[in-house]
C-alpha cells in the first residue's frame, strides 16, 4: 500500500558489514504514533509501563494538532513534559500535521479504499502535491521549533507516503523516513527492509487477527538486527492488546538494545564502509 519515494539510489538488503567495522548487532525500537495534546495522558501511561519492561526510550512520533483539536505549542503542559522525555532520552519525530487527509469527491474506489477503510481517513502525506507537503512539513517544523524540539525524522501518518511528499521530506531537509516495512535514509538515498509490528485495534476481528499475526512476525524476526514496534494509544484500551505488547517486548529485551531510529540510523551509518555500498 506505501510508496517508496522514487530515488534510484536506493538499495535495498541488509548492509555489508565489513570485517572490523562495527556491527548492527540486534536493536528493538519501540515507536509510540500519535502523540499530541489529545493523546497525552495515554501516552504518559504507556511510557510508565514501557520503562517497567526495559524500555527507556522510544521515537515518540509527534502530531502538531491532531484533528485540529490542539496545537502543541500553545499548550505549556505538553510543551514542558516533552521537553523532560526528550531530556530522558526519547527522540520526537515529525508525525504530520492534522493526521486528517482531507476527502476528495473525485477520490476513485481504491484511493477511498486505501485511505478511508485501511486508515480510517487519517493518511494525510498520501496524496500531496510538493508545494502541499512542503507547507505542511514547515508548518510542523515551526510548531516544534516552538516546543525547543528538533525531529531529525519525518513519518507520514498510517505510513502512507505519496511519491511528492517523499520528495518534500527529503528537501525540507529531514535524516529519514520509515515505511510499514523499512527505514530510508534520506541523506544518503538508501533503504533498509524491516518489517515493523503493528496492531490494529477498531474491531475485535482486527484484534484477534493482530494478536496471531505479530506472533507469527516476531518469530519471523528472531535473527533481524532490527525489530521495529509500532504502537497506538487506542491499544493500551485493549487489555489482551497491551498484554501481548509487554510480553513481546519482555521477550525482545532479553537479547536486543533498545534504541531510537534516530540512534540506531547514526549506528547503521557506522556500521558499513562508504566504499563499498553499492550506488
Ligand atoms: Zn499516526
Amino acid at each position: 500500500m506505501q510508496t517508496a519515494p522514487s530515488n534510484s539510489n536506493v538499495v535495498t538488503g541488509f548492509p555489508p558489514v565489513a570485517k572490523g567495522q562495527l556491527s548492527l548487532g540486534q536493536s528493538l525500537v519501540v515507536s509510540i504514533h500519535d502523540v499530541s495534546t489529545i493523546t497525552r495522558p495515554v501516552v504518559e501511561r504507556m511510557l510508565a509501563d514501557l520503562e517497567g519492561e526495559g524500555v527507556p526510550v522510544t521515537s515518540l512520533l509527534v502530531i502538531p494538532d491532531h484533528h485540529h483539536g490542539g496545537r502543541i505549542d500553545q499548550d505549556p503542559d505538553f510543551v514542558s513534559w516533552m521537553a523532560s522525555c526528550v531530556k530522558r532520552g526519547h527522540e520526537s519525530v515529525l508525525h504530520g500535521f492534522y493526521h486528517l487527509r482531507p476527502s476528495t469527491s473525485g477520490d476513485g474506489m481504491a484511493t477511498r479504499l486505501i485511505t478511508r477503510s485501511y486508515t480510517a481517513g487519517e493518511g494525510e502525506f498520501y496524496d500531496l502535491s510538493f508545494e502541499e507537503a512542503s507547507r505542511l512539513l514547515r508548518l510542523g517544523k515551526d510548531a516544534l521549533k516552538a516546543c525547543g524540539i528538533y525531529s531529525a525524522g519525518f513519518i507520514a501518518p498510517a505510513w502512507l507516503l505519496g511519491r511528492e511528499a517523499a520528495r518534500a521530506v527529503k528537501e525540507e531537509g529531514f535524516e529519514y523516513t520509515t515505511l510499514i516495512g523499512s527505514i530510508i535514509d534520506c541523506r544518503e538515498g538508501r533503504k533498509f527492509p524491516s518489517r515493523s509490528l503493528v496492531y490494529s485495534v477498531r474491531a475485535p476481528w482486527r484484534r484477534s487477527v493482530s494478536l496471531l499475526w505479530n506472533e507469527m512476525l516476531f518469530k519471523r524476526l528472531k535473527e533481524s538486527p532490527l525489530m521495529r514496534l509500532g504502537l497506538h494509544p487506542p491499544d493500551w484500551e485493549h487489555p489482551a492488546i497491551r498484554s501481548h505488547i509487554l510480553t513481546l517486548i519482555r521477550a525482545a529485551t532479553v537479547d536486543r538494545r533498545v534504541t531510537t531510529y534516530r540512534d540506531w540510523l547514526d549506528l547503521w551509518r557506522t556500521s558499513v564502509h562508504e566504499g563499498e555500498l553499492p550506488r
